[in-house]
């Protein structure tokens, strides 16, 4: 059965060594993650996987690594500094933040608003005595920061106050919009204590304190350039790869000679101070993008047409070439109330998380030619694509975006492929499905025993795959062999090479002289191969 926690994945990343907490031994950093030996390899994969599908095998794209600090105007151009700012409040009490548009749908999630709820539209006739009771009881244990709690009395007088002028208790059959807007008055009246002061207050979601008016909270890190601080530059870690490409757009025109319609992709780190990181490696404040940008002339080009093979491209190398189950996956197009500043039309790729749906990817982002124009107005210079084959024209080319989270996507990954199985005998064994090329590992060598000379036939042909062929290759001797292919199945590692007696022509029974057994990750099927057809098995396999 596939994970049902992201603990199960949590736990087997640190045991395996695929990711660990980051700076462990400190009692680590709040949402850093480490890739260990097997999740480097990994990762190394996805990207490489990923570079070879949209750059190496596409004649219509081009690479670009840039530098992740980059001059402020950047950012300015982009909208960054202006805009890329979510208005948060803080809470009072426990100081958490809580993004503006984000309170709402909290606040429903929280047990202490259902609970709330319940009693305010389960019952006949809920009294402040009602309520009084559910403060001293259940909120102090789930809201206990509520003013109805730390200070009741007050609360509710200024709620008998306010219910004397209305009628808010009538109870109605009324929709969910309806439930919130009255329960909304009512749970800011449990969250504030000094009404004459500060007027009504929202409580936090989590705690039920109040929270500060929202403010702008820029997302971006900042940093100062230079080796005192006072008169250094004040510059930002990048939060996204994209400009780094819109930047070098007239550099690569240029240099390469591209001609519409062409890409530049980029593979990089990018750093964004979130407000609600967590769920493991899914949204981390430091995080590795994986994005394109594919420039075209609109007038010579139908974008609706660019914009499903874009979509097409990317669901391509999710499903086909990382081998993520259709079944997990969905495509969502966004509310045009969600789209960014900059975006015309976006297309997600959803993955199915034990955490619930979530992104992975932006499959296709339509980004018009608002950065190019951008950084034309900021930087004064002519970003302007002149037409090869008619000089006289130029224009400003528009832009198509799939982006991907290199993190994400390494994690999606992980948690498709992951397995606890039932075996005939009655064992289970926690298996690791990567597709081929995609898994840490593709080969094990196990030699059967210790003894010299069996150890030493198999260091030969485990060097002979190492230096002949681009397989990574795995030597294991410690432990049963049993042990030594539950260890490769957790590690994801598809074909696993023993090498026996038989091999050195000292035991018939175990098979003829110059054969080893592969034994293969999923069917569990052992064939017995000759070591001269290994590595072209292998390969093909
Ligand atoms: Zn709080």
């Amino acid at each position: 059965m596939p994970a049902t926690s992201l603990d199960q994945i949590v736990s087997l990343c640190k045991r395996k060594g695929f990711i660990f907490p980051g700076s462990d031994i400190y009692g680590g950093l709040a949402n850093t993650w480490d890739y260990g030996p097997l999740g480097v390899e990994l990762k190394n994969r996805v990207k490489k996987a990923w570079w070879n599908h949209f750059v190496r095998q596409c004649e219509d794209m081009v690479g670009l690594d840039a530098a992740i600090l980059m001059n402020p105007r950047t950012w300015e151009a982009s909208g960054h500094v202006g805009s890329f700012a979510d208005k948060m409040s803080a809470c009072r009490r426990c100081n958490k933040l809580t993004r503006e548009d984000h309170w709402e749908g909290l606040i429903l999630q929280s047990e202490w608003y259902k609970s709330l709820q319940e009693l305010y539209f389960s019952k006949e006739t809920a009294t402040l005595e009602d309520l009084k009771k559910w403060g001293e009881k259940t909120a102090k244990k789930l809201a206990p920061n509520l003013a109805l709690v730390r200070n009741s009395s007050v609360t509710i007088s200024w709620l008998a106050e306010f219910l004397e002028k209305t009628s808010i208790a009538t109870k109605e059959a009324v929709d969910n919009v309806h439930i919130l807007s009255s329960m909304r008055q009512l749970i800011s009246y449990l969250a504030t204590e000094q009404f004459n002061q500060t007027g009504l207050q929202l409580p936090c979601p989590y705690c039920g304190g109040e929270l500060s008016e929202p403010k702008p909270f820029n997302l971006m890190f900042k940093t100062h350039q230079g080796v005192l601080e006072e008169s250094s530059t004040l510059v930002y870690l990048r939060p996204e790869t994209a400009q780094g490409i819109f930047v070098n757009f007239k550099n690569v025109v240029d240099s390469s000679h591209m001609r519409l319609p062409f890409g530049i992709a980029q593979i990089g780190k990018a750093f964004r101070n979130e407000i609600t990181p967590g769920n493991f490696t899914f949204r981390t404040r430091e995080f590795e993008q994986m994005e394109i940008e594919y420039f075209f002339d609109p007038a010579a080009q139908d974008w609706k047409q660019l914009y499903e093979n874009w979509k097409e491209r990317s669901e391509k190398f999710i499903e086909e070439v990382l081998g993520i189950k259709k079944e997990n996956l969905r495509l969502r197009d966004h509310d045009p109330d969600e789209l960014a500043h900059y975006a015309k039309r976006t297309t997600d790729i959803e993955y199915k998380f034990p955490f619930g749906w979530g992104e992975l990817c932006a499959a296709v982002a339509y980004r018009t030619d608002f950065d190019l124009n951008q950084h034309q107005t900021f930087s004064g210079q002519d970003l302007r694509y002149t037409d090869p084959d008619d000089p006289s024209k130029k224009f400003i080319p528009h832009v198509m975006e799939p982006s991907f989270g290199a993190d994400r996507v390494t994690l999606a990954v992980l948690i498709d492929a992951y397995e606890e199985q039932t075996l005939p005998n009655g064992d289970v064994r926690t298996v690791m499905h990567f597709k081929k090329g995609i898994a840490p590992i593709d080969v094990a060598i196990l030699p059967l025993s210790k003894k010299e000379n069996l150890i030493r036939k198999a260091q030969e042909l485990y060097k002979k795959i190492m230096y002949e062929t681009d397989l990574t290759v795995h030597f294991d001797v410690t432990g049963s062999i049993g042990k030594r292919y539950r260890r490769q199945d957790e590690a994801g590692t598809p074909k696993c090479v023993t090498i026996d007696f038989g091999t050195i022509g000292e035991d018939a029974g175990q098979g003829p002289p110059d054969t080893v057994t592969v034994r293969d990750r999923d069917t569990l099927e052992q064939i017995r191969v000759p070591i001269n057809g290994l590595l072209e098995a292998l390969k093909g396999s």
